[in-house]
């Protein structure tokens, strides 16, 4: 029965962290939520008002930079899930990120090893698979594919490269330590924040609305809802067929429509209104999700996911 059963989130206070803890917590879970400043309340306050966390939540100071800080977080836990690491479109600061998402993983997986820990969800990313500009601009994205880590390299892309660098770690060291890892790498999440600071991704959408862009590119978004993103991680711990990695992706939509139909549910805000040309890269007209539906049956339908988003910041006073 999983009324028993404990869990420890890394990154608990992050945009998708929460929505695991939230999740876990309804199940009926014990969860360990590590955050790097428990005092922080703008930062973390939102998860100890998250139902069933006064009685089954416990918070941990830890950054995954420190090993020892990892350790008493993730003793007597059934499963880590490994959500930390900064997002950022780009980083100026090649360690700024590779630090955390390669050193940080290796600390996690360590500290997991020592307490004997047999199931770890790591977070990835759209981000270990799309970038190779040796692939064909319509070839369609599946879990067979792999950024080219010395592409990254060369052009600087190191959240490509350290979302990438982390998940071929922690694939080798749950081989080495004897641990199941089951990587989710999602593509663009939106839909409703728990926290109370906007995060990269809604970030976004947001812009799409604040008046801030005057126009928009000619390109299609691959998104998923994050209560989706949420439910296939705590599914590839419970889903005993779960394995490997997952694509996690529900729809893709070209941007145009997606202003199209904010337009419709929010006519108030100021949308650009120029198309300008193609982001470079793989096109994402075409998805491939067939694995992922596998662990989650269906997504929030697309029009729900798009009006959450934008009502849970109105609540919040961010748009
Ligand atoms: P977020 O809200 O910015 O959360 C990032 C989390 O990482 C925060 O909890 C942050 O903790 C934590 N973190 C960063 N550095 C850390 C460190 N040194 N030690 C401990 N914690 C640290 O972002 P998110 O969108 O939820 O992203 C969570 C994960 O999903 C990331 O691994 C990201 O790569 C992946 N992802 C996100 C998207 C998306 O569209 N949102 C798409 C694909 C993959 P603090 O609060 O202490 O800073």
């Amino acid at each position: 029965m999983e009324g028993g059963r404990r869990a420890c989130v890394i990154g608990a206070g992050g945009f998708i962290a929460s929505w695991i803890v939230a999740k876990l917590l309804d199940r009926g879970y014990k969860v360990h939520g590590t955050v790097r400043d428990p005092d922080d309340d703008e930062k973390n306050g939102h998860l100890n008002k998250l139902p069933g966390a006064g009685e089954r939540l416990s918070l941990f100071r830890a950054d995954v930079l420190d090993y020892e800080s990892l350790v008493p977080a993730v003793r007597g836990c059934d499963v880590v899930f490994h959500t930390a690491c900064p997002v950022a479109p780009n980083f100026e600061d090649p360690d700024a990120v590779l630090k955390p998402a390669v050193d940080g993983t290796r600390n996690v997986m360590e500290a997991c090893h020592k307490e004997n820990i047999k199931r770890v969800v790591f977070t990835s990313s759209v981000a270990a698979m799309v970038f190779d500009p040796n692939r064909p601009r319509d070839q369609i994205i599946d879990e067979c594919c792999w950024s080219d880590p010395e592409s990254c390299r060369k052009s600087q892309q190191w959240y490509m490269l350290a979302k990438t660098e982390s998940e071929k770690l922690v694939a080798k060291l749950g081989d080495d330590f004897g641990i199941r890892v089951v990587a989710i790498c999602p593509v663009l999440v939106l839909g409703p924040i728990l926290q109370s600071r906007i995060n990269s991704s809604v970030g976004i959408l947001a812009n799409m609305m604040n008046g801030s862009k005057t126009s928009y590119p000619n390109s299609y978004y691959p998104l998923v809802d994050v209560r989706d993103v949420a439910e296939a991680h705590i599914a590839g711990y419970e889903d005993p067929n779960a394995s490997a990695r997952y694509y996690c992706v529900a729809y893709s939509k070209h941007c145009k429509e997606m202003i199209e139909t904010l337009k419709e549910d929010f006519p108030q805000y100021s949308y650009p209104d120029k198309c300008e040309g193609e982001t470079p890269g793989i096109s994402f007209e075409k998805i491939s999700n067939k694995k992922i539906l596998s662990l989650i049956k269906e997504f929030i339908p697309y029009e729900k996911v798009l009006v959450d988003t934008v009502v849970s910041l109105q609540e919040k006073g961010l748009l």
